[in-house]
């Protein structure tokens, strides 16, 4: 219907939110368009009543468009509200449609029976439907998810200062100290190669471009997350999710005490909780590590120069930072305590550790930390750290090695024990360490209690790997959002998630590691098919002379169902290759299928629709030429 009451004509605004007020569902539309038609039709077959008006045949028409951008940032038509959220187009419209999202908006729960099947701690009413504890890539995406069924709902994000008190704003690990930072250097390190190898495709020499200077990258990159964390804000704000700063502990079943920056404390209840509290980075607990030491907390905001490192771990954070410094012109040197990226393919792992060596990263292997002293105050100043090093003849040496920083990228630690989740009866140390164990729904032991992302270890998951991902976090809190809040049954499958590694020759991986594969299906079951090659851009680059035929590819097929169950990628631009095999492997691609695919030449990513030679067969995996 027509807004009820008379509006001054000159405030669109006004009229478009009155059109939106006074209709269950409104559909903005043009009438030459057919996608206005396609829902509207799909709309009527479900037999859901809904308002239109026709832009363009309205003398008012561009005003009203111009309205709806500037409140929606949708410039198409149709724009589609329900129950007064904005929904979007004629896509998200059909797809809400199919999720029961409309259903679920349209016909909310009776406020008397809301209640019926409480637990015994039940409370009589509660503040909110959802609270989420953790406003990084989990939080956020479970919220916002939950809102979009008209739940009432609030995320509390609080970051305690690192402790030479670094913080940051909203958005979580990978937003302001994990996967945007980290991408970004590693780009600056790429950027770096590029331009050495610029003079072989006939560019002047470049070697302004090699004198990095850190302060304007780490400008550069703050500033963009700045601005990621007012877009996270104002996001929350207009779909209407309370978003609170706060520290948020369980004082009761429900009942949360939360706490801002000003040490200000209030309580508040919700009807389900969910934990999304991820992790944080470990200390070896030596002396001077929280005194002397930074965390990858610290690197992506330092205000100084790191200068030379000392990078302590060899997993993927460590061996990430190693290669973006290095390839920024830092000195770098890593400590490894046993192995590389323990949980991986280790014969991929150790070409990683091969291809790093050549380019003059140094690692220490069989090393650990003992103590860390500061020789000098200073930005950076100058450290000794004391280390460990069992050498190959079994004898044990102690010795240590001068630098500016250590950065310490030891693993991390869920954020739950300071939750105070014994007052709701959930013994954390019976559950894995601090995670919290969580079963296929993404539910606890307490029923109305669930968490995601990192904060967990989930009974679901391939053995041995944490799958502390961002991708992995968003796709748990949807899936869990649409179950609670719609008649979605979809559960989240933790196998064959893809995965990269960003050190300087980037690491894809998907599905079983060679050492996995054999144990669970015994070497004569599988084949392992594998090329090295050079990656056509690199071949005429004289200062890559020493690593261009370290790329290298492989997969494992399962020999019965000639099913690809592992995949294996080092090249340049590996994550953009394994991302689209990812869906390959979801659909149980097998071998055939691999081959089958018509290679787009000349890329890295071909080989991997060729491959013919096995590792079994003893011939040479070496590609000459194309
Ligand atoms: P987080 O994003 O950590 O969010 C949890 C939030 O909850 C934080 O803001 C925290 O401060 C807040 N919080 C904690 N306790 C409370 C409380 N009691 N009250 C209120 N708020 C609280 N993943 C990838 O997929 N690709 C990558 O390339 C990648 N690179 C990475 C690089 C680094 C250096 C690191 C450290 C991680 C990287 N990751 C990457 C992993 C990825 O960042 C995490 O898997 C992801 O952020 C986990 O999301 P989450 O929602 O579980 O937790
Ligand atoms: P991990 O737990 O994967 O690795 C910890 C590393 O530190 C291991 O090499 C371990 O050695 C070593 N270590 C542990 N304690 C000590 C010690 N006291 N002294 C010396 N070395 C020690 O942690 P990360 O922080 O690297 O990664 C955490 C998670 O973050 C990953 O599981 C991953 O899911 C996610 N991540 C994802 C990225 C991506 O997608 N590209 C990038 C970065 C992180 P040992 O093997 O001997 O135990």
């Amino acid at each position: 219907m027509p807004p009820t009451k008379d509006v001054d004509k000159n405030a669109t605004d006004h009229l478009v939110e009155k059109y939106i007020e006074e209709n269950d569902v409104m559909i903005f539309s043009k009438t030459w368009c057919p996608y206005c038609t396609k829902i509207k039709n799909a709309l009527k077959s479900a037999k859901i009543e809904f308002y239109s008006i026709e832009l363009d045949k309205m003398a008012e028409g561009d005003d009203i468009q111009e309205a709806l951008i500037k409140k929606t940032e949708q410039e198409t038509v149709p724009n589609i509200f329900i129950k007064q959220q904005h929904i979007g187009g004629c896509d998200k419209t059909l797809a809400a449609l199919k999720s029961g999202r409309v259903a679920a908006l349209l016909s909310p729960p009776e406020p008397e029976a809301k209640h019926q099947k409480l637990e015994d701690d039940a409370l009589d009413s509660y503040d909110y439907d959802l609270i989420v504890i953790g406003g990084g890539s989990g939080g956020l995406a479970c919220s916002k998810e939950a809102q979009s069924f008209g739940k009432k709902v609030c995320v509390l994000d609080f970051v305690k200062p690192t402790p030479i008190g670094t913080t940051w704003g909203l958005g979580g690990t990978c937003v302001n100290v994990g996967c945007i930072p980290k991408k970004l250097m590693h780009q600056a390190a790429l950027i770096g190669e590029y331009a050495q190898d610029a003079t072989d495709y006939g560019w002047a020499q470049l070697e302004q471009a090699r004198q990095h200077n850190w302060s304007k990258m780490i400008e550069s990159i703050q500033m963009y997350i700045r601005s990621l964390n007012f877009k996270y804000r104002v996001d929350l704000r207009s779909k209407g999710v309370v978003y609170e700063n706060s520290y948020g502990e369980f004082v009761s079943p429900h009942r949360l005490k939360i706490t801002d920056k000003k040490g200000q404390s209030k309580e508040i209840t919700g009807e389900k909780i969910v934990v999304a509290v991820g992790g944080r980075p470990k200390y070896p607990d030596i002396e001077g590590d929280k005194q002397y030491g930074i965390t990858s907390d610290d690197l992506f905001s330092l205000k100084y120069d790191p200068g030379k490192t000392i990078v302590v771990g060899a997993s993927y954070v460590a061996l990430e930072c190693a290669g973006f410094l290095h390839g920024i012109g830092r000195e770098v040197q890593v400590f490894v305590r046993s192995i590389l990226l323990r949980g991986f393919d280790q014969q991929m792992a150790s070409k990683i550790g091969d291809y790093m060596s050549a380019i003059g990263i140094k690692f220490s292997h069989q090393t650990v930390p003992i103590r860390l002293e500061c020789l000098e105050e200073g930005k950076p100043g100058k450290l000794r750290l004391h280390y460990r090093q069992t050498l190959e003849s079994g004898e044990v040496k102690e010795s240590y090695e001068d630098c500016n920083t250590v950065l310490f990228a030891i693993g991390r630690e869920a954020c739950t024990n300071e939750l105070h989740m014994d007052k709701i009866g959930f013994d954390l140390k019976k559950a894995n360490g601090y995670k919290i164990k969580t079963r296929e729904e993404q539910s606890t032991q307490i029923p109305w209690l669930y968490a995601i992302g990192d904060c967990i270890d989930d009974e679901t998951m391939p053995p041995g790997q944490p799958l502390e991902l961002t991708p992995v976090a968003i796709q748990a809190g949807q899936l869990l959002a649409r179950r609670l809040f719609s008649d979605s049954s979809l559960k989240m499958n933790y196998y064959n998630v893809a995965t990269t590694v960003f050190t300087p020759i980037e690491y894809g991986a998907i599905g079983y590691s060679e050492e996995d594969a054999l144990s669970k299906f015994g070497e004569e079951n599988i084949d392992i098919f594998h090329s090295e090659f050079v990656p056509l851009e690199w071949s005429i680059c004289h200062h890559r002379e020493q690593v261009k035929n370290m790329s290298y590819c492989k997969l494992i097929v399962e020999k019965k169902t000639d099913r690809v169950i592992g995949f294996h990628v080092l090249a340049p631009n590996a994550g953009e290759i394994t991302q689209g095999y990812a869906v390959g492997m979801r659909l149980g691609a097998t071998k055939a299928d691999f081959d089958m695919t018509v290679g787009i030449h000349p890329t890295c990513s071909e080989n991997i629709t060729t491959l013919s030679v096995t590792k079994s067969s003893g011939e040479s995996a070496t590609q000459e030429g194309c």
